[in-house]
């Protein structure tokens, strides 16, 4: 008997403005296919008085979810019917996941770093230096947190920032942490000496994203030490001067694609239901990024 053709695919996008650059399109479909999904992930701009619209298209067109980037991460929030524990504790949404119905905000952002971490080692007990207190480290450092390390130094460039991520930290998200957890603030004027004892360093500021690639972290580089952990956020280019100047000391490091891959696995999940192949999407990532 003839089989029941069937045309119509499932959808998925991605909401940015501008999102010409964004390539998370290009390791998502060739996951939907190797995991044999019928499904598309769309790239689409959308200018923020537009947003509303936007959403109620995804809600028409009975989108299974989408990822959110600049400048729609918090915007998005007002237009959505719920938001997960870890997107309510940051007040910000990377990733929109249609539940019965109603789409739910979620961040994935921090969670697929701490998914790329754990190949490495176990976060708890752990004590971290992370630069920057935008929306990247932001999500970091709340998902750290809630994964049982002890402690958090934010070294970041502007107080209103930093001082404000630390209260969250501290005040909010402690209270959600089954072990002891503290915070704090060192406000970034000058080389920075990581701290004797640090266990991980990350960093999760703009610095060393393309086209300013020449770029360095102000970083006094004889107190970073080979037992130290160093994870860079930037994707693109994925071997960053702070990634090539710990592997020249001999510390093991996970790139930005470490933790693109990684939250592009946790929305895939988050959408279907099934797990992707990372290596896939690591694969296609690489060969755009010449690695
Ligand atoms: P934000 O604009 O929210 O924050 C930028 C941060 O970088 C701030 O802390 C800012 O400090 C700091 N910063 C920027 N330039 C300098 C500088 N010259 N010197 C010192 N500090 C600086 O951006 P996001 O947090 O959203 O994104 C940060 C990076 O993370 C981006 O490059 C993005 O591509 C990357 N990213 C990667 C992901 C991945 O999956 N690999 C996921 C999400 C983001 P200040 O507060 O003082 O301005």
């Amino acid at each position: 008997m003839a089989q029941a053709l069937n045309f119509k695919q499932e959808l998925t996008a991605c909401f940015g403005f501008p999102v010409a650059e964004n390539p998370t399109q290009a390791m998502i479909e060739p996951a939907y296919r190797a995991m044999g999904l019928d499904w598309r992930y769309l790239t689409l701009e959308v200018r923020p008085e537009n947003l509303a619209a936007a959403v109620h298209g995804a809600r028409a067109f009975g989108f299974n979810g989408f990822n959110c980037t600049i400048p729609h991460k918090i915007a998005v929030i007002e237009h959505l019917d719920g938001l997960g524990e870890s997107a309510q504790l940051m007040g910000a949404v990377n990733c929109v996941v249609q539940r019965d119905g109603k789409l739910i905000g979620e961040n994935t952002d921090g969670k697929g770093f701490v998914s790329s971490l754990r190949k490495l080692t176990d976060p708890t007990g752990k004590r971290c230096v992370i630069f920057g207190a935008g929306g990247a480290a932001r999500a970091i450092s709340v998902e750290m947190a809630l994964a049982g390390c002890a402690e958090i130094i934010i070294v970041n460039r502007s107080a209103n920032r930093g001082l404000p991520l630390v209260d969250l930290l501290n005040r909010r998200v402690a209270a959600s942490c089954s072990t002891s957890f503290s915070a704090n603030f060192v406000s970034w004027t000058a080389d920075y000496d990581i701290p004797t004892g640090t266990d991980i360093v990350i960093n999760a500021t703009s610095i060393g994203l393309y086209p300013g690639t020449d770029a360095r972290l102000a970083l006094n580089l004889a107190t970073l030490l080979p037992a130290m952990i160093v994870a860079d956020v930037i994707p693109n280019p994925p071997a960053t001067n702070l990634i090539k100047d710990a592997r020249a000391k001999g510390c093991p490091v996970i790139d930005g694609l470490g933790m693109l891959v990684a939250q592009g696995v946790i929305g895939i999940e988050y959408w279907t239901g099934q797990t992707p192949d990372a290596a896939v999407m690591r694969g296609a990532l690489e060969r755009i990024f010449d690695q």
